[in-house]
């Protein structure tokens, strides 16, 4: 058992971490003075363009100043977005459609490895201009320029030669770490975004263990990145599901599901029962087995799925997010039936189901029988029907709500 005390002592000094967050405030404001810059340089050098005093190599030089600046303030974002996100508090940013790769499997070595491969870039732009200028710079100042930048690439090397095998190894300990157990009682879109990402933070936080035996950096790591950016609401594992609950369903099928060969032969899976059966426990636990077969997967409800959908059919850019969605060998569209959608929504679905077809897999969860999807998607409902089912696997799951249960036998108890 941990003395209480000492728990308390850690978590008052674990909760001095958002002492950092004014300093992350104050590089927004330093990034402020940079686009202040950039715009002051570029004004300079229309006006050089206009008057026609600009010569060839003042453009090049002026034009390289602006990369400068550009990937100045590129390396600023990396250290405030990645540092806060490391060091003080999650962004929960998963799922997001401009999640950057890195965050994903953001840590302090992943860090260091961007910003050391920033500086390389930075410097490169300044020896260029050194180059471009090289009648009006000392051989003295190329030399050290050269010696300097060769010394950036030379230490960018070593910090990713050596951060490899790390990340390899703290990312091991999130991957085998369950994060939530059984029995909550919150509807899962409650529960995402704030709930277990900010809940298992402090947990992420912990060195990870030091295993016995020295493993190798690789699918694992990879496959925690997946996860992670797969944006499950919760992490739910099939070993945890209970096999007694439910009372009816095809464990048979469920088993096989697991192996996760469904996503491989582009087929689909239909989870359909009342609340609190475990449907996006089983979704969410084939999604997480699918992420470890090496499939990248993406996370959310109907209703996201459906506005995210809307905003790019508005922007005009539909059949171009179809398209980028298959990047995603399997997307999960949860809780379809809980609202029903207009024509013109149930027409994105339908756009959704039928451009997967037979392409890449789909998991999806509903409260009712394919047969009675008219009610949620309208007079699209039987083609819609028709694509999902034509290769999937149905899993009907029946029986009483595992949620209620633990809350009834909490009161007995
Ligand atoms: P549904 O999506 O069908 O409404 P959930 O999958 O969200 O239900 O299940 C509700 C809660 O009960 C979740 O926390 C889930 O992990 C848990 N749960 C449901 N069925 C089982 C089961 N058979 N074994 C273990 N946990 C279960
Ligand atoms: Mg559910």
């Amino acid at each position: 058992m941990r003395n209480p005390t000492t728990t308390t002592l850690g978590y008052a000094l674990f909760a001095t971490r958002w002492l950092q967050a004014p300093l992350y405030f104050g590089l927004v404001a330093a990034q402020g003075v940079y686009v202040y810059k950039f715009f002051k340089e570029l004004w300079t050098l229309i006006l050089m363009c206009v008057s026609g005093h600009a010569t060839e190599t003042y453009v090049m030089l002026a034009v390289l100043k602006l990369v400068d600046v550009v990937m100045i303030a590129n390396l600023l974002i990396m250290v405030i977005v990645g540092g806060y996100e490391t060091f003080v508090s999650r962004i929960g940013l998963q799922g997001h459609r401009d999640q950057p790769e890195w965050l994903s499997h953001v840590n302090s070595n992943v860090l260091k490895v961007k910003l050391a491969t920033a500086i390389v870039g930075i410097s490169s732009v300044h020896l260029l201009q050194m180059f471009v200028d090289v009648h009006h710079t000392s051989r003295h100042a190329l030399l050290w320029g050269t010696v300097i930048h060769m010394a950036f690439i030379f230490s960018a090397a070593i910090l990713a030669y050596m951060s490899g095998p790390m990340a390899a190894h703290g990312d091991r300990g999130h991957a085998e770490r369950p994060q939530a157990g059984p029995g909550r009682t919150t509807p899962p879109h409650a529960e995402r975004d704030h709930g277990d990402q900010r809940q298992g933070k402090p947990e992420q936080e912990e060195p990870a263990a030091t295993p016995a035996v020295p493993r190798q950096p690789g699918p694992d790591a990879d496959a925690e990145a997946r996860i992670r950016a797969a944006g499950f609401p919760a992490r739910k594992l099939l070993e945890d599901f209970d096999q007694q609950h439910p009372r009816g369903f095809d464990r048979e099928t469920v088993a096989r599901l697991g192996k996760a060969e469904f996503v491989a032969a582009r087929r689909n899976v239909v989870l359909v029962g009342p609340p609190g059966t475990g449907k996006t426990h089983l979704a969410i636990g084939f999604g997480m087995r699918a992420c470890q077969a090496g499939h990248r997967v993406l996370f959310a409800t109907a209703a996201e799925w459906a506005a995210r959908l809307s905003d790019a059919r508005a922007a005009g850019r539909l059949d171009a997010e179809l398209a980028a969605l298959d990047e995603y060998p399997l997307l999960i569209v949860d809780e379809v039936g809980y609202t029903p959608f207009d024509a013109a929504t149930a027409g994105l679905f339908f756009r959704l189901v039928a451009h997967r077809y037979e392409r890449a897999s789909l998991i999806v969860t509903g409260d009712r029988p394919l047969g009675r999807w008219d009610e949620v998607f309208g007079a699209s409902a039987p083609a819609l029907a028709d694509r999902l089912a034509h290769h999937a696997d149905v899993v009907r799951l029946d029986g009483d709500s595992y949620r209620t249960r633990r809350a009834t036998s909490a009161w007995a108890d």
